[in-house]
């Protein structure tokens, strides 16, 4: 696998901060000078890089989160960069039942899908849920010893019955709120992509999703700035 233009999609500057420090980038102020969106460049041994956030909320002043911004993001960075692969790093829910643990890095698995799209019509049920497929990481993640699960994407951080069950049906390990819009501009572009997840909460702790986040965000974005680097390194191998 040898990729010389790599995208990083990450939603929030909490996040993307150890990443852009850890990497070295330069804030690129050419890219989305309109819109909330940031973006930064810079190089990792022979791989030209390139990180976008989602940036601010005009209204709020809180970083935007979820699918609309991930999708704007996605699609001016691919416009601006030309990447031949798109990572999209985050952080996290994930099952305690399945053996994850706050911290754990994720590696995405076979396709990125929408839990929160109901549809029962033929071919629209698909449609919805998005199935997009992700880059074949199993070696990458056997080496560097990073998990690998189907990541599952709404626009909601909290997981109704309803979500649980959809998740569970789907096969989803990894729960988040952008994956699958990411996926779907690298489909509409034909350009490869997966994802790099840090947990930051287990779904199924009893514990509110927001207080388990807010406590294990350090740790988290620690770790994803750690995994970054070995993904990188492999990528550039
Ligand atoms: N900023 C808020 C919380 C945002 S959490 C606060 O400080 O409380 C939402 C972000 O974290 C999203 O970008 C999403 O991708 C990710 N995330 C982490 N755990 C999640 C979970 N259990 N469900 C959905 N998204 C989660």
């Amino acid at each position: 696998m040898k990729f010389n233009n790599i995208t990083l999609v990450i939603a929030m500057e909490a996040e993307a901060k150890p990443v852009i420090e850890e990497l070295n980038l330069t804030e690129d102020t050419s890219y989305c000078p309109d819109m909330p969106m940031r973006g930064w460049t810079g190089q990792f041994n022979e791989i030209q890089l390139s990180l976008v956030i989602n940036g601010k909320d005009p209204d709020t002043n809180l970083d935007l989160i979820g699918t609309q911004a991930a999708t704007l993001a996605t699609d001016y960075a691919i416009r601006q960069y030309h990447p031949q692969l798109l990572i999209n790093l985050g952080t996290a829910g994930a099952f305690g039942e399945n053996g994850s643990e706050i911290g754990d890095v994720y590696l995405s698995r076979d396709y990125v899908v929408f839990h929160d799209r109901r549809v029962p019509i033929p071919g629209w049920d698909k449609q919805s849920i998005g199935f997009f497929e992700v880059l074949d990481t199993t070696e990458l993640a056997l080496k560097e010893g990073f998990k690998s699960g189907i990541v599952s994407t709404s626009n909601s951080l909290d997981m109704p019955p309803i979500d649980e069950k959809n998740i569970r049906a789907l096969g989803g390990e990894v729960k988040e709120m952008e994956a699958a819009a990411v996926g779907w501009v690298a489909r509409l572009h034909d350009i490869p992509m997966f994802c790099v997840k840090a947990v930051t909460d287990l779904v199924d702790s009893g514990i509110p999703t927001e207080e388990e986040f807010r406590q294990n965000l350090n740790l988290a974005t620690g770790n994803l700035k750690g995994a970054i680097v070995k993904v990188l390194n492999y990528l550039a191998d």
